[in-house]
């Protein structure tokens, strides 16, 4: 399977905006073992910003734009150098691919992209995606969260299962955090006005995302007929399970699948 797999910042990095180093030893275990059995792997990973708040020391994660580029470039040096180190312990080959909204809309350079992408995987290489922050400027070039980038990166490449790992278990059919006892949905297979509705929080300190930003991510996977599964990160070992197609946070069934 092709599979993109998509890790915010709060899944990454302590409030501190330091890194989560148990957590992200795991994870890169686990998808280089998936990759081992056979997968084509592809990362999205947000934290470029999270991170560069705290190697930087900055209070909290800045408002303005200058700050928050410089923080993104000192941060995704941090997370490549990571990724770089964990995967190589599993003989994986890591590939950073930085993209902005301006890529995605013109024709010829999503083509290179893609053309990219696909090269990478004929290679054995791991793409790990994130938006090229240090550039993306304002609200038509910048994509703004990893919830969409990774449905674009996704479709684009023709993956068969995009999964996005979060702090929630998925999409309740109530706020998690207010009522104790709302009940998870594990399965999706239209996007109805009612589960719109249920889209009401937002993301973390550190991060941009929220549930909104998923559904509009498994918007673009679903109608490309692409599977798209939330699942909590905090034990990166139910990708397994997700991978198998057992019942683990909330899958949203790409059209055309049964
Ligand atoms: N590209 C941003 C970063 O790496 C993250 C966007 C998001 O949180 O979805 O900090």
């Amino acid at each position: 399977m092709r599979i993109v797999i998509k890790i915010g910042t709060s899944s990454i990095a302590h409030a501190t905006g330091r890194l989560n180093i148990r957590r992200v030893e795991k994870l890169c275990k686990v998808i280089s073992d998936l990759k081992n059995a056979g997968h084509e792997m592809i990362l999205v990973s947000s934290g470029a910003i999270g991170m560069g708040v705290g190697k930087l020391s900055l209070p909290g994660r800045p408002t303005d734009m200058p700050t928050k580029q410089a923080a993104a470039a000192v941060g995704q040096c941090e997370l490549m150098y990571t990724y770089d180190r964990l995967f190589s312990q599993y003989s994986h080959t890591v590939g950073q691919v930085l993209i902005t909204g301006e890529d995605v809309l013109s024709k010829e350079r999503c083509a290179h992209f893609e053309n990219t992408m696909l090269r990478l995987l004929e290679l054995g290489a791991l793409p790990i995606i994130n938006e090229n922050d240090t550039v993306a400027t304002d609200e038509i070039l910048m994509i703004g969260e990893n919830d969409t980038l990774s449905a674009i990166v996704a479709v684009g490449i023709r993956a068969d299962l995009l999964i996005l790992l979060s702090d929630i278990d998925g999409l309740f059919d109530s706020d998690p955090h207010v009522n104790k006892d709302a009940k998870l949905i594990k399965e999706v297979r239209e996007l109805t006005p009612e589960i719109i509705a249920l889209a009401g929080g937002k993301g973390s300190e550190l991060s941009t995302g929220g549930m909104s930003t998923k559904l509009k991510a498994a918007r673009l996977a679903m109608d490309a007929g692409v599977d798209m599964v939330i699942a909590n990160s905090e034990n990166p070992v139910v990708l397994y399970d997700i991978v198998e197609g057992k019942d683990v946070g909330t899958r949203f069934v790409g059209k055309g699948h049964k």
